[in-house]
């Protein structure tokens, strides 16, 4: 497989799909610029290498057609700024080619907004409500083709094609993955970024030191269970944590006053309990509980064990003894893999387990376990908790990297390197 360090890019034309999906104020000003400085070094080290730039990215979910609220021009000086370059814009990702010409080594130019063209997801757009399964197929059919269309045009800019976006690998978009299929073997590869994702979730799930512990915790199990089920084949613990605990003490017959439940998984939890023990995986629950008279950061609290929560009391952070225990299985593991808080993490009264889980991890980390923070709000946790330098790794990638850890494959991953 080609990679960014072995190519020779002066004089090359690179195309780079990068994730500048950042969030804007109602200004349109960046208000968090990560997604940005995660692809840097990819772009700077084309640039310095003599290369010219052309960017692609996504912001944003357009229905329609382009909206200037999506629009990368926003971001235009940023990335100007961030990177040293004037940074030139195209205002149609179709009808660049007179620019892509012109473009000198050391230049970048930045495409507009890849999902204002519907050709982009592939998925048609503009569907009247009361449309027939005909004419939904006939629309389906007519974007897949054009969709090759734009792909090739997307293609024809570059020499290369450089896949900087974990965040969007999971998508079999034209720009994501399709694309790579115009590039022959050398002429295709991952950006930095992308290789620390891969390299990081790899180690996690196929090289993987015992014993592995995964904590899962949020809300709610049925958003969970792909991951739950195919981690029951990899782990050695799964400590289930978060709102998706009460849907488990419920199951065994506890009493859970109001705590957040989903009562048509309650056999489901039971049933990964089981495979759990088939799979000699240990599952590691809570015993007991910070409960709440109401969901709000001003509600009375109190312990109790996690069983015997009072009928109008709800459970919104694991108490005291399950810290303890949470804490003795993560310091113990050496792997560790964080998804999901323990508790209403957002209200600080409720948010001391989720602390103390990204503390033990941190300790595990410092004793030479590997551990990988990632898919949704644990990387909020350790970036709250001023805990994100003493992690092995924390992922960029929200629904991608759930999706590896489901054992899927990733479009995105094998456009490059076939698997
Ligand atoms: P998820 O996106 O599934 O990882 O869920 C994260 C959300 O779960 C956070 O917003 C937490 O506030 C919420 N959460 C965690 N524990 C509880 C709980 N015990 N009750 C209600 N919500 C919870």
């Amino acid at each position: 497989m080609q990679t960014i360090d072995k190519y020779h890019f002066a004089g090359k034309k690179a195309f780079v799909r990068v994730d500048f999906n950042v969030p804007l104020d109602e200004q349109l000003n960046i208000t968090d610029d990560n997604r940005i400085r995660a692809a840097l070094p990819t772009l700077k080290k084309i640039l310095a290498d003599g290369g010219s730039l052309i960017i692609g990215s996504h912001m944003g979910r357009p229905k329609k057609n382009p909206n200037p609220k999506y629009s990368l021009k926003s971001i235009v000086n940023h990335i100007s700024e961030l990177l040293d370059v004037q940074v030139q814009f195209a205002t149609d990702c179709q009808k660049a080619d007179a620019q892509v010409a012109a473009l000198k080594p050391g230049e970048a130019l930045l495409l507009e907004n890849l999902r204002f063209y519907a050709e982009e997801e592939g998925k048609p757009r503009g569907l009247a409500d009361d449309a027939t399964d005909e004419e939904k197929a006939a629309a389906k059919k007519a974007v897949k083709e054009s969709q090759k269309v734009f792909t090739a045009k997307l293609a024809s800019y570059a020499d290369c094609y450089v896949n900087d976006a974990f965040g969007t690998a999971h998508r079999a978009h034209a720009s994501t993955a399709l694309i790579a299929k115009n590039f022959s073997e050398e002429n295709k590869m991952f950006g930095y970024l992308m290789n620390k994702e891969v390299t990081a979730v790899e180690k996690l799930m196929t090289n993987t030191a015992r014993p592995f512990t995964a904590i899962m915790g949020g809300s709610k199990v049925s958003s969970k269970i792909d991951i739950i089920e195919n981690l029951l084949s990899k782990v050695d613990n799964l400590i289930i944590a978060g709102g998706m605990t009460y849907t488990f003490v419920k199951a065994l017959g506890g009493k859970i006053g109001t705590s957040i439940c989903e009562d048509d998984k309650r056999d489901l939890a039971l049933d990964l309990m089981k495979k759990a023990k088939a799979n000699n995986v240990k599952i590691v629950m809570a015993v007991d509980a910070k409960i709440a008279d109401k969901f709000s950061n001003d509600a009375k609290t109190s312990f109790v064990n996690v069983n015997e929560i009072p009928d109008d009391m709800m459970g919104m952070d694991i108490g005291p003894k399950t810290e303890a225990i949470f804490a003795e299985v993560i310091k113990n593991s050496k792997t560790i893999l964080w998804n999901g808080p323990t508790g209403v993490f957002e209200f600080e009264n409720f948010s001391h387990g989720s602390r103390a889980v990204g503390e033990a991890i941190v300790e595990a980390t410092k004793n030479g376990a590997f551990s990988l923070v990632g898919g949704g709000d644990s990387v909020a946790c350790v970036n709250k908790f001023g805990l994100t330098d003493g992690v092995s790794y924390v992922s960029t990638g929200g629904g991608a990297l759930l999706e590896v850890i489901e054992g899927r494959v990733l479009p995105g991953i094998e456009a490059i390197r076939g698997y």
